[in-house]
């Protein structure tokens, strides 16, 4: 990182260690509790991205080479490494994404248990064998890495989401360049000065800064095999199409409006917890936080609002670091604008304002990007706060007549990353989780998160891909299958074969 005199301006991380921008952009990387600007990044111009690119390039043929259980050894290094950073890593993430320091630890550890899975590479690599598929033949099947992979993603969780990827990645034989969010990307710089500190060697990991000049040159350099992508589902389709059509494989997983199904028998404070917990946790900047909840009946849904109403209301909002906060500012001052944007125009188009955070201040931090939490009751599917995705504090209760409508709503949703039932009935539970048109499902569990060996992604525009993230999916993606089909001279000789018939076939 250089200095200025005035600000502090980050660096990429090209071929083992940190290097100045050479261009001429920059990005303003805020303090969103102090809503002032504490540093600067730099874009990467196309020949950084190539020098990025040509570091991965030329660390390939040594990092796909090096044994698995050597890759796993340094991978155990690196995964003790950063749990003695963790705290470091939190609050980095924190100062520059606002989520309290509490919440960002949670996925900084979460991150790391993707770095235990990818520890197993060994185990993961092992592919099938036949013998003597013909007479004389065997065949086995294994598993290569792709080459120079990329990854870009977004400012919601800085540590944790570029940990789903490349950690697996690199323990597949791949090199890798990241391009994390401009929003908050001091965690990406970290993660990979404390990869070469653990002994993955340089070019293997590297890190370039910038926006969609920098993307797009990632996107079309002809040295790039795969990318993988997290962001909102405008950009996810965006970059699943020009990825494919530069002849990349692409997994890009998109926005998100989870919806949680309230039963007339749910558990009502386990309800209210949850929805606490899920759709104000994180400033409700998470691609899994509860955005809706449907409640089934009039009755429910009285009795879920004159139980959140009070807990919303008494939500302790101030800076990372305070005292007791559970919930932090957002990113920016243009998103806070626009979350407050949401809430308007749900009252213009009809839905009960029941909480209204949008005046919220705090003393000391007047000029921070806080919005307090808000609950639009009566919500219905013809509404913009129920079609898009907000990304903040915003709960939208929406009242179905009974079950059959809630699965009506959660399945004609164009977004399908995750919901969840609350309910005590198992035939309710069962068939919800068996019709509804989602990636991750959750029963009586509000944040359905997949643990690291399980793999993460959501169904319709919220995926755009085959592959879903890390666990046994990640593994796939981030190799390709070969099948070898070998015969040695000692075997059976059948002369020259000119069709498809089995020499054991008659
Ligand atoms: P975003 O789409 O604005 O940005 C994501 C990445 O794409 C960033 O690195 C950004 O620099 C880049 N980018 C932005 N505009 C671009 C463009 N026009 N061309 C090329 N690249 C571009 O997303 P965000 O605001 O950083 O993150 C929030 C979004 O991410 C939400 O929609 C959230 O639901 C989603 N998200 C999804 C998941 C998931 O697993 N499905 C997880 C986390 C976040």
């Amino acid at each position: 990182m250089s200095d200025t005199g005035k600000l502090p301006i980050l660096d990429h991380f090209i071929d083992g260690k940190r290097t100045a921008g050479a261009g001429n952009r920059f990005g303003d990387i805020h303090d969103p509790a102090g809503g002032q600007v504490q540093a600067h990044v730099p874009f990467a111009t196309p020949a950084e991205v190539d020098a990025a690119v040509q570091a991965a390039s030329t660390a390939l043929p040594a990092w796909s080479r090096t044994p698995p259980s050597q890759r796993a050894r340094i991978l155990f290094r690196y995964r003790d490494l950063l749990e003695s950073h963790r705290d470091e890593l939190a609050r980095l993430c924190a100062s520059e994404h606002g989520k309290t320091l509490d919440d960002a630890r949670g996925s900084v550890t979460r991150g790391i248990e993707i770095v235990e899975f990818a520890c197993g590479i060994p185990q993961l690599l092992k592919g099938e064998i036949n013998e003597n598929v013909a007479g004389g033949v065997d065949s086995y099947s294994l598993r290569q890495p792709l080459g120079v992979c990329v990854g870009i993603t977004p400012f919601n969780f800085p540590a944790m989401v570029p940990m789903w990827m490349y950690p697996i990645a690199l323990a597949c034989g791949n090199t890798f360049v990241l391009k994390p969010s401009e929003k908050d990307p001091s965690c990406g710089l970290r993660l990979a000065e404390l990869a070469v500190e653990a002994g993955i060697p340089a070019g293997v990991l590297n890190v370039v800064n910038g926006d969609k000049e920098t993307v797009d040159a990632l996107l079309n350099h002809p040295d790039v095999a795969a990318v993988s992508f997290v962001g909102s589902t405008p950009i996810a389709e965006y970059v699943h199409r020009t990825g494919t059509a530069a002849g990349k494989r692409v997994q890009a997983l998109g926005g998100a409006k989870n919806h949680l199904v309230v039963m007339p028998d749910a558990d009502m404070e386990q309800v209210t917890d949850a929805l606490i917990g899920a759709a104000y946790g994180s400033a409700g900047e998470r691609c899994m936080a509860v955005s809706v909840a449907v409640a089934v009946g009039e009755d429910t849904a009285d009795a879920l609002i004159d139980r959140l109403k009070p807990r919303v209301e008494s939500l302790k909002i101030g800076p990372f670091d305070g005292e007791g906060v559970e919930m932090g500012p957002l990113v920016t001052k243009e998103h806070r604008d626009k979350v407050k944007g949401y809430v308007d125009s749900g009252v213009a188009e009809g839905a009960d304002l029941v909480v209204d955070g949008r005046q919220v201040k705090v003393p000391g931090h007047e000029e921070g990007f806080f919005i307090g939490g808000c609950i639009l009751d009566r919500v219905t599917p013809q509404m913009k706060v129920y079609k898009e995705e907000i990304f903040g504090p915003v709960l939208s209760v929406v009242r179905a007549k009974d079950y059959e409508e809630a699965v009506r709503l959660v399945n004609e949703h164009e977004l399908g990353n995750g919901a969840a039932i609350f309910t005590r009935d198992g035939d309710a539970a069962r068939d919800f989780t068996h019709r509804v048109e989602i990636g991750m499902v959750g029963v009586n569990v509000p944040i359905p998160v997949p643990t690291a060996y399980y793999s993460f992604g959501g169904w319709k525009r919220s995926l755009f891909g085959d592959h879903s993230m890390h666990g046994p999916e990640g593994v796939r993606f981030f190799t390709r299958l070969k099948t070898v089909t070998s015969r040695w001279p000692s075997g059976i000789r059948e002369g020259a074969v000119f069709n498809f018939k089995r020499s054991t076939e008659a």
